[in-house]
């Protein structure tokens, strides 16, 4: 492998150049550029290096007989960029040193870079760190997603409620990204199948007519810690296929008309779909999810032509790995196939053969209602070829289904990809992969066992796990600069290399002095983020109270209700009982709900509105305080983590597959107070159950609960009118209605559904929990112990370290 220089030799060199890059770029002297400007120009600076070496590597690449892996996603929520991209080149502080002998601040142009929200959470994110993560262990492994037009939605608070603000992105351009239309695929979409044949009896099929679109890649440099490697994620935008504009429209006033061909086409990539609730179904979802597998499998098969025209195709899978990220690619193997047979005239049996070696697939929930489907009718007219290859898929695996088993019709008919008018995506996925893997040791089980329990026992060998990680770069490394300074002085830097290296301060648990050190870089942390609270809030919190977080999307499985249940609860017994005085606490509380899911999004109202109470209340906010800050999103979710004491990781056990956050918190030095489900298992394992947390009903005792139908939860508020049960009365009785009104669609969804997400079932063992943990706090040395147990076991948990498994078993790499 071939290591890099630096970028740059040293703060003269780099000073050089810039003003040369910012100068030329604006057209101005370098004084009188703006903040935004000067960022501009660095990023566009380090992108530069980063595409060279993209270029010269890729070159090299060509002639050796390296595997590639093709890791498909229709989400990356990258995060900004630069402070990443300055450390894994190693050059942070000779940038530092050069812009300040200009007089330009370097974190003041950090500051300045937008967060492109490409991903709606875990998924997006678990995806952006692989990138990082395959770069830094010299994998050639490239993303392949989409370009919105528009990301996630913004979100802002107006009187308690989420207000979704458009995400205008690319409105200052994104100096990180390369157009490419000399790389665009056309993609078509609609029309007929049409059947030929030649004299000798030979036939063929086309799909003519229809709407044909140009898919665009725009690539983005990934680079790897150390600079050893420069990846690439190419994101495709939808443009017209060719300009129809209409002059005689144009001409009459119907300026619409006009540019119809226009919009028609970027309508499929304008914008991210939320991935909760409801948002199912829709023609142009299914239209990105074509385009982005068609765009990328093509530019895949025009490489692999030109770089290894002699291999033949048989050898296609030593050659390329393609990874697809939920079930939203799941349209890969049906399209090789169809590229293979209709394009490249393979027969069926060796296209099949290379297909299934070539796939691989992670699946991402068991929640049923997210599993993906498709009506057949839909499917088919949109996309007609590809709906022949689906239909001839299932068909030969209908025909080859063993008949000799025990309950073959139900496991048939549970595994087919066709049923009931609809296109199962999960099957698809199963079957046209070699590889299927679930992202938490609990959820890998719960698969085996629940979900694709058929699939399993009909070919076991294909399932596996792989825990999710983290980049400890970006989530230690930039996110927390007192704590990596601090554990660079003691151990080195290797731990942003290796994070098992993290391993070494379990030599400093009896060090007073480092145990110190170690509560002073987290109260620094907590000013930091106090102060953006206050800014970003009115909302002034104090440094000194413990930080409570959970801050992750809005779900009914990760029951904020719970949380904020727990919170009028403290606050219900503080007025009752003036003797009462919890532990100074700050909860902290963020995260976005799908627009369409108003559930959660009265749980933001009602926590917004418990915090409009409490805050305003002196009898109680000496002692608590609510802070709700918006718009979680990755530049926000790297000032949070470093500043948390406490980990909230309280899904429903058996829902969270694995979760990421619980992993960058404990890194973080946060002790989870958690369920046990995903990898809160793993986190409670590897620092020991005596540094966590634990409370709530475990999966095996839910699943025995549900199968007995014998818990009501009416009873459990009957029993307890002063805890829960007074919670469940204030939904509707005005106690936090002053804001914008009761919560009586949180009070009938909770108690009509016989409370299905178990937040009253487990308020009790939780509210314990939170007391026990935070009256803990008072002997510190005791709670900077188990911080720091967190911190040294948590190297496991760096994506590094999942990649690396992914590689061997799954992508067949050493
Ligand atoms: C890590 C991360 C998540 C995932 O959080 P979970 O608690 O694991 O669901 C979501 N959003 C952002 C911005 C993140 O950085």
């Amino acid at each position: 492998m071939r290591m890099i220089d630096h970028i740059f030799e040293n703060p003269e060199a780099f000073a050089h150049e810039y003003r040369a890059t910012l100068e030329a770029l604006v057209g101005k002297d370098f004084r009188d550029c703006s903040a935004q400007d000067q960022y501009q120009a660095l990023a566009q600076l380090i992108a530069r290096k980063a595409n060279r070496e993209f270029a010269t590597s890729d070159s090299e690449n060509k002639k050796s007989d390296k595997k590639k892996i093709y890791y498909f996603c229709l989400e990356f929520l990258l995060g900004p960029l630069l402070d990443n991209y300055l450390l894994n080149y190693g050059v942070r502080d000779t940038v530092k040193q050069g812009l300040a002998d200009m007089g330009i601040d370097l974190e003041e142009l950090i500051a300045q870079e937008g967060d492109p929200g490409l991903g709606n959470g875990g998924l997006g994110r678990l995806a952006a760190c692989f990138l990082d993560s395959m770069a830094a262990e010299g994998i050639l492994g490239f993303g392949n997603g989409m370009r919105y037009h528009y990301g996630l939605f913004k979100q802002k608070i107006v009187d308690g409620r989420q207000v979704e603000v458009t995400d205008n992105w690319l409105d200052k351009g994104y100096p990180w990204e390369t157009k490419h239309p000399e790389s665009s695929v056309l993609v078509r979409f609609g029309g007929e199948v049409v059947r030929h044949e030649d004299e000798q009896g030979h036939y063929w099929f086309t799909q003519e007519g229809g709407e044909l679109v140009k898919a665009v890649p725009y690539d983005v440099p990934i680079v790897g810690y150390g600079g050893k490697s420069v990846n690439r994620l190419r994101l495709w935008s939808a443009e017209p296929a060719h300009e129809d504009f209409d002059l005689d429209a144009f001409n009459a006033g119907d300026y619409a008309k006009a540019a119809k061909f226009r919009t028609d086409a970027e309508a499929i990539s304008e914008i991210l779909y939320p991935n909760d609730a409801g948002e199912h179904g829709r023609i142009l979802r299914l239209k990105q999810e074509y385009l982005f597998v068609a765009a990328g499998l093509a530019s895949i098969i025009r490489n692999y032509k030109y770089d290894h025209a002699d291999a033949g195709w048989e050898r296609f899978p030593d050659f390329v790995g393609i990874h697809t990220n939920d079930t939203h690619p799941a349209m890969c193997g049906a399209e090789l196939m169809r590229l293979l047979v209709d394009e490249e005239g393979l027969d069926w049996d060796a296209a099949w053969d290379i297909t299934t070696r070539t796939i691989s697939y992670t699946n991402h929930t068991v929640l049923p209602e997210a599993l993906e489907k498709w009506p057949i009718e839909t499917f088919r007219r949109l996309l007609p070829r590809l709906y022949m290859y689906v239909d001839e898929i299932n068909r030969r695996y209908v025909e080859s289904f063993p008949r000799d088993i025990d309950n073959w019709q139900e496991k048939l008919r549970n595994t087919a990809i066709l049923w009931d008018g609809q296109v199962r995506m999960a099957n698809l996925s199963v079957i046209c992969s070699h590889s299927v893997n679930g992202v938490a040791a609990l959820h890998t089980e719960i698969l085996k066992r629940e979900t694709l329990h058929d699939f399993y026992e009909l070919a076991p060998e294909k399932f596996n796990n792989k825990t999710n990680g983290i980049s400890p770069r970006r989530f230690l490394g930039n996110s927390n600069p007192s704590l990596s300074a601090l554990i660079t002085s003691k151990i080195g830097n290797g731990w942003l290399a290796d994070a098992d290296e993290l391993s070494k301060l379990s030599a400093y648990y009896d060090d007073a002095e480092f145990l110190d050190a170690m509560s002073a870089s987290k109260r620094e942390n907590k000013v930091r983020l106090a102060k953006y609270v206050l800014e970003q809030t009115g909302v002034e919190i104090d440094p000194d109270s413990i930080f409570d977080v959970q801050v992750k999307r809005f779900h009914a499985y990760k029951r904020q209700l719970l949380n904020i249940f727990k919170v009028m609860s403290i606050y219900n017994r503080m007025l009752d009982d003036p003797s009462y005085k919890p532990h100074k606490t700050t909860f902290i509380i963020s995260g976005k709900a799908a627009s369409a899911y108003t559930f959660a999004k009265e749980v933001i109202r009602l926590i917004n509105s418990v915090a409009d109470v409490i805050n305003n209340d002196e009898r109680v906010n000496d002692y608590i305080k609510v802070a709700f800050i918006p718009n979680f999103a990755v530049s926000n979710a790297q000032l949070i983590y470093p500043a948390a004491d406490i980990s909230e990781q309280i899904s429903t056990a058996g829902k969270e597959a694995s979760g990421t956050s619980n992993m960058k918190l404990m890194m973080n030095g946060a002790i989870t107070l958690g369920t046990l489900d995903g990898a809160n298992v793993e986190i409670a394992e590897l620092a020991g159950m005596e540094n966590e947390k634990i409370f709530g009903l475990k999966v095996d005792q839910i699943e025995a609960m549900r199968a007995r139908g014998d818990y009501f939860a009416w009873d459990v508020v009957n029993a307890d009118p002063n805890g829960i049960g007074r919670c469940v009365r204030q939904l509707t009785d005005g106690t936090f209605a002053g804001l914008s009104g009761n919560f009586n669609q949180i009070y009938d969804e909770l108690m009509g559904n016989n409370d299905y997400d178990l937040v009253i079932a487990d308020f009790a063992s939780y509210v314990q929990a939170w007391e026990e943990l935070t009256t803990s706090y008072d002997d510190q040395r005791s709670w900077q112990r188990r911080a720091l147990h967190n911190i040294a076991n948590s190297g496991h948990f760096s994506s590094d370290r999942t990649i690396r498994e992914y590689a061997t078993d799954i992508w067949g790499l050493n």
